[in-house]
């Protein structure tokens, strides 16, 4: 029988406790310790106080599961096979012990052996960095791999300014000719922007430090930092064509059927809608959880901009009342092995998913009306540009993210007029700083937690009770 996502997940973290890796938990999708990051959004970036050596583990060897958010994929979900804004990455670490030899053994092990997942090597071929003659010996000579499966690409070098750097190498399963067959296109072999060859793993070798001015000079300790996408391995073990048939998604999906009356698989725009919501909705059930709230800024932004996103989908199912709230049942019950969190904070993170999607309700049909009609006059004058104060109105007194407004005319080829939107944004952000200084000492409440009344379950963000056992 077909492996379940969270015996994947646990066969992962087994395979490197049997190497000698401590198992960290998964940690909140809000940094805890790290100004400069919105979001967790990878394994190591919960693990960033051994790599920079402010803290030394007690074991150098480490492993986790760790849920991620990525903002910079919003757009690709629903439309690709592979993208989530919410997603697990499964992670191997080494702080400064063992280095690329082992790192490339061990993920070879894991992925083809009987014993673990095993994967028919065939299937698989990596990317290199051209300059990693060693990486690209260990694949040929250690590993066996065919050299045709081996592939030198510049993109591999992971380098995120000053701080340690280095290659790393990435692990694609050859999905087959179903996904995609044609000689003549460019992009179709791994690394590549094509479905066929599926990316489930990155293996960097964080063996340089960047230095302020540019140079590069080898760290006196190497480290290894991997990640591997849950929801890839996963659709790929049950051999689903997405991730979104996985059992990771489906009931999610089954219950969006269910309040919708529309069949998954029965048209691609209506798939793409079904992704998006079941997409969001974890995203936003977890990042509730773990504290984050909808608002106009920040966090708070990429939530309200989430579910907005996910509403304006929905269109397409005929869903045009609030609907997401329910669904984060399913998110807690299919989770709750793994992350007890969301089923614990349910009733919290229900009421405030519904809540929001009331308050765009109250302004939706005002704003795509709104929105229609600036349009027809744009296009009267022969334009194909959305004018920024409008967007801006639209924002403001609408409740549409910006990124919203922008997909929304899109389909209808209009650019937004980016200048136009920022200007109106400076004077807002002028006239509330003025405001400000006015009422400096008024505490003000946040505008979502203050309209919601929930009974003696929230007493904090990080200390809901966790009293309550999974009935079903
Ligand atoms: P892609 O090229 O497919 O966008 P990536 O190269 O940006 O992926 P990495 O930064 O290398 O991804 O992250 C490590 C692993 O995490 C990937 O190999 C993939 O399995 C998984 N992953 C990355 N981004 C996402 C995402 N948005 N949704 C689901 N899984 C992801
Ligand atoms: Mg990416
Ligand atoms: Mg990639
Ligand atoms: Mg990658």
């Amino acid at each position: 029988t077909q492996l379940q996502s969270h015996e994947v997940r646990q066969m992962f973290l087994d395979f490197f406790k049997e190497k000698g890796h401590g198992v960290e938990p998964s940690r909140s999708l809000v940094p805890q310790e790290d100004p400069t990051l919105l979001w967790i959004n990878s394994g190591v970036a919960t693990l960033k106080k051994y790599f920079d050596g402010r803290i030394i583990p007690d074991n150098p060897r480490i492993v986790n599961a760790q849920k991620s958010i990525r903002t910079n994929d919003i757009e690709n979900v629903g439309f690709t096979a592979r993208h989530h804004t919410f997603f697990e990455m499964l992670g191997n670490f080494s702080i400064g012990d063992y280095f690329k030899e082992k790192a490339i053994e061990w993920a070879w092990e894991f992925l083809t052996s009987d014993d673990w997942i095993g994967f028919d090597a065939e299937r698989l071929s990596v990317t290199v960095h051209p300059e990693d003659d060693e990486a690209y010996h260990i694949w040929k000579d250690q590993v066996g791999l065919p050299t045709e499966r081996i592939i030198r690409i510049e993109e591999n070098f992971w380098d995120i300014g000053e701080g340690p750097s280095g290659p790393n190498t990435e692990i694609f399963y050859d999905r087959g000719e179903a996904y995609g067959n044609d000689p003549k296109d460019p992009e179709l072999y791994p690394g590549g922007e094509n479905e066929r060859y599926l990316e489930i793993w990155n293996l960097v070798f964080s063996q340089f430090n960047h230095n302020p001015d540019d140079t590069y000079t080898p760290l006196p300790k190497k480290n290894i930092d991997t990640g591997m996408g849950l929801e890839r391995i996963v659709s790929v073990i049950q051999d689903t064509r997405t991730n979104f048939e996985t059992d990771l998604f489906k009931p999610i999906i089954e219950r969006t059927e269910q309040l919708s009356g529309v069949q998954y698989h029965d048209n691609e725009r209506q798939d793409t809608a079904f992704k998006v919501i079941a997409d969001h909705v974890r995203t936003v059930a977890f990042a509730i959880g773990d504290g984050a709230l909808p608002s106009n800024e920040g966090r708070g932004y990429v939530l309200r901009r989430l579910l907005r996103r996910a509403i304006r989908f929905a269109k397409d199912l005929n869903l045009n009342e609030p609907f997401m709230y329910r669904l984060v049942d399913q998110v807690a019950t299919i989770m709750y092995d793994f992350y007890p969190e969301v089923h614990n904070k349910k009733d919290f993170i229900q009421e405030v998913v519904k809540k929001e999607e009331e308050r765009f309700h109250e302004t939706l049909q005002e704003g795509l009306a709104i929105l229609e009609k600036v349009m027809q006059a744009e296009k009267a004058k022969q334009s194909n540009v959305f004018p920024g104060e409008e967007v801006f109105t639209l924002y403001d007194t609408y409740g549409f993210p910006k990124e919203l407004t922008e997909e929304y005319v899109q389909a209808e080829g209009f650019t937004i007029d980016e200048v136009g939107f920022e200007r109106e944004m400076s004077k807002q952000r002028e006239r509330a700083r003025e405001a400000r200084q006015k009422v400096d000492s008024m505490q003000v409440q946040d505008e979502v937690l203050q309209q919601i009344d929930v009974d003696s379950q929230f007493i904090g963000y990080d200390q809901l009770t966790t009293t309550t056992t999974l009935s079903t």
